[in-house]
């Protein structure tokens, strides 16, 4: 990100974020309740670089963020090495595994490659603020959230076209020097 452009101070954070009100949900993980293989279908349906990992769907309450190459490379160590992991073993997040019943799947522990504070904006944050954190601290992506529940997440890349859209649009908007 050019240090020299500037944000027209309208746009917001909600703005930004994807997903976009057409665009499919966010795709977040759970942290506990997911098997092995519902993690893998999702690493195989998406391509995005990372998930937000919340308490429940319900609460859409963050717990932290996990890069795709992290879980790729966790989920196919313990599936050779870990005795006994198969693909509907579930996959913990949380601090604590509660005991599972005898004879069921090994839990596998991946709180270990979950950042617990992903950097986190709320939707009516001001553009020009986030481009500055994101320069600032060298972000890749932020998540944003809304009265405490996940609502979406901006990118590195969803600024830059955003910023392209609007010196299209509007060049007065943004000052290029
Ligand atoms: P990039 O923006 O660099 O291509 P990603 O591949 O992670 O990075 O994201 C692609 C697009 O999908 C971006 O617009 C981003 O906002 C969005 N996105 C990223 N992660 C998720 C996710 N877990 N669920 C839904 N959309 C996401």
């Amino acid at each position: 990100l050019e240090p020299k452009e500037e944000f027209s101070h309208k746009t917001l954070a909600m703005d930004v974020m994807r997903p976009r009100r057409s665009d499919p949900p966010l795709s977040v993980i759970t942290q506990d309740g997911m098997s092995v293989e519902e993690v893998e279908s999702l690493i195989a349906d998406t391509s995005y670089s990372g998930f937000p990992v919340v308490v429940s769907h319900e609460s859409q309450r963050l717990v932290g963020f996990v890069l795709r190459r992290d879980l790729i490379i966790s989920i196919e160590n313990a599936r050779q090495r870990q005795e006994g992991v198969v693909s509907t073993s579930p996959i913990f997040f949380t601090e604590y595994t509660p005991p599972q019943p005898p004879n069921s799947p090994p839990p596998l522990k991946l709180r270990g490659i979950l950042d617990l504070s992903p950097f986190t904006v709320t939707d009516h944050t001001a553009m020009d603020i986030v481009v500055d954190i994101f320069r600032k601290l060298g972000l890749r992506q932020c998540l944003v959230t809304h009265n405490g529940r996940l609502l979406g997440i901006i990118t590195k890349k969803d600024i830059l076209k955003h910023m392209a859209q609007i010196a299209n649009r509007d060049p007065d908007s943004i000052l290029f020097n």
